[in-house]
C-alpha cells in the first residue's frame, strides 16, 4: 500500500501522488464511503492510474463516477477504457456528452490535420448530464457544478467548499486553455468565467494542467484584461467580436483620406 498525499483535504492529484507527470491533472475526491475522479487523461495512462488508485487503498468498486471537465482528447480519451474497468458512470455537460458519444475528433482536438495530429477518440456513453447549479455528493461532501464556458462552450468547473476545480479556465501563470474557433471557444464567455472566479469567495484553484495555486485577484485581473484585448484583435479571427481598424478604414475610404 502507498501513503496517500492529499493536496487539499479529501483530494488527491494523481500526477503529484505518482511523483511524475502522466498527463492532465486527474483529481480523486474521496470520503470514507466512496470516491470520484475528475477527468482521466489519455487512454495509455488509464492502467497506471487505476493501479495507483488501488495501491492507495481505494476499492475500485467504490468509484461513484468520473466527472469530465470538458471533452478534449487529453482529458477524455481514456474515459471509455476507465468506464469499462471501473464499471462506473460518466458525468459531463450535455454538449460534451454529444461529442463524447460520437467520439468527435475535430472539436476534441484529437485531429489537427495541419499539424499531423491524429489521435483516437473512443466513443463513450455519458450517463449523467450536468449543468450549472447541479450538485454531486461524494459521501458527506457536496460538489457544486459551475458551467464555465470560454475555452469550450461546455466546460464545467466543480466547487468543493473553498476549492474550485477550475478545468482549463486559468493556470498558475495566468494562461488560459487554447482559444480556437473550431473548438467552440468564446472570448466574451472566457472573460465572464474569469470574473466569476475572481469575484467568488473560492480560495484555491485546482486547474486541469499544472500546479494548484491560491486564487490571486491580481493575476485574474491581468488575464481578464488580456482576454478583453483579444476581443478586438484580428489575431483571434472569428473569436474576436470586432476589429476597430476596419471601422477606421471604412471611414477613411468614405472620406477618401490618404496618409498625410
Ligand atoms: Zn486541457
Amino acid at each position: 500500500m502507498l501513503t496517500r498525499r492529499p493536496i487539499v483535504p479529501n483530494v488527491i492529484e494523481i500526477n503529484f501522488q505518482a511523483g511524475h507527470l502522466l498527463g492532465c491533472n486527474v483529481y480523486l475526491v474521496f470520503d470514507d464511503s466512496e470516491w470520484i475522479l475528475i477527468d482521466i487523461g489519455y487512454e495509455e495512462t488509464v492502467d497506471e492510474i487505476l493501479e495507483l488508485v488501488r495501491q492507495l487503498d481505494f476499492p475500485l468498486a467504490k468509484c461513484k463516477m468520473i466527472l469530465t471537465t470538458h471533452a478534449d482528447v487529453d482529458h477524455a480519451q481514456g474515459l471509455a477504457a476507465a468506464k469499462r474497468r471501473l464499471r462506473t458512470r460518466i458525468g459531463a455537460h450535455p454538449k460534451a456528452a454529444d461529442l463524447l458519444r460520437r467520439g468527435d475528433a475535430l472539436q476534441t482536438f484529437a485531429e489537427i490535420e495541419p499539424q499531423g495530429i491524429r489521435l483516437a477518440m473512443p466513443p463513450v456513453e455519458v450517463d449523467i448530464e450536468l449543468s450549472e447549479g447541479d450538485t454531486i455528493d461524494v459521501g458527506r461532501m457536496r460538489l457544486d457544478v459551475w458551467h464555465a464556458p470560454g475555452h469550450t462552450d461546455h466546460q464545467l468547473a466543480f466547487r468543493l467548499d473553498n476549492v474550485l476545480f477550475c478545468a482549463d479556465a486559468i493556470f498558475r501563470d495566468g494562461c488560459v486553455g487554447a482559444i480556437d474557433a473550431h473548438h467552440g471557444s468564446n472570448l466574451v464567455d472566457c472573460a465572464a468565467t474569469l470574473r466569476r472566479i475572481r469575484d467568488s469567495d473560492v480560495e484555491w484553484l485546482l486547474p486541469s494542467h499544472g500546479p494548484i495555486f491560491r486564487k490571486d485577484p491580481e493575476l485574474l485581473g491581468a488575464t481578464i484584461g488580456r482576454i478583453e484585448q483579444y476581443q478586438h484583435m484580428a489575431d483571434f479571427g472569428t473569436c474576436a467580436v470586432d476589429w476597430p481598424l476596419i471601422d477606421e478604414w471604412e471611414r477613411e475610404i468614405a472620406e477618401g483620406r490618404l496618409p498625410p
